[in-house]
């Protein structure tokens, strides 16, 4: 998709504050500094709109980013942060559910791991929650750039394994420094959302 605007609608809380109306959704989840922002500002040109409140210790919200007007990405805050108290978890974990299992909007999950890393099994429990629920999921393995060409197939392979993923999940290799996935990562978006 060519992006030719996007900007963030709320961040929310609650359900009443999640945007009105039926565009189709694509929320983006992934373990602290995995390079989830990164990502986001690399499929929308943008160098730091997804900054806004997702670094550890910032209240956590769900920010609605809105795309050439057809379109939602929805930045969930990222988990796994050893400093996160066991009550902040919990909130999260409510937040996340309801607005995951809830959410008729919601088209797919980008799950975004770290190619150098077999997934944490954080990543492992958020795969299988997002199947459980029968949520399309999109695994975008990003860094690519930090591991040299001829092993990213191995890397590749840990990650189906690890998350025993299906067959037929999108798996796509990504670096926000080079751009690799980008097109790839569109695609898929676009496939699952229509657009
Ligand atoms: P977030 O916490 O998941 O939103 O992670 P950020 O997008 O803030 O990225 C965390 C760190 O990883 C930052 O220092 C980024 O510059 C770096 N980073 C993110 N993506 C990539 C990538 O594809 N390649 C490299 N080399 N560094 C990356």
């Amino acid at each position: 998709m060519k992006v030719t605007s996007s900007e963030i609608v709320i961040s929310a809380v609650k359900p009443e504050q999640y945007p009105q109306g039926d565009l189709p959704e694509i929320a983006l989840a992934g373990r602290s500094n995995v390079g989830k922002s990164s990502f986001i500002n690399k499929l929308l040109n943008r160098k730091n709109l997804a900054r806004i409140s997702s670094k550890p210790g910032k209240t956590q919200t769900l920010n609605f980013y809105i795309i050439n007007e057809v379109l939602h990405f929805v930045d969930v805050p990222g988990y796994g942060y050893a400093k996160v108290s066991k009550t902040e978890r919990a909130a999260w974990g409510k937040m996340i559910e309801q607005y995951m299992i809830n959410r008729e909007q919601l088209k797919a999950v980008v799950l975004i791991v770290d190619l150098r890393h077999s997934p944490s099994n954080d990543d492992v429990m958020m795969y299988n929650f997002l199947k459980h629920y029968g949520i399309p999921v999109i695994i975008i393995a990003t860094k690519a750039d930090k591991i040299p060409k001829g092993k990213w197939e191995k890397h590749l392979k840990v990650v189906r394994d690890t998350l025993d993923m299906d067959k037929s999940d999108h798996l796509i290799l990504f670096s926000s420094e080079t751009g690799l996935g980008k097109d790839k990562a569109w695609a898929a978006i676009s496939l699952l959302t229509k657009h």
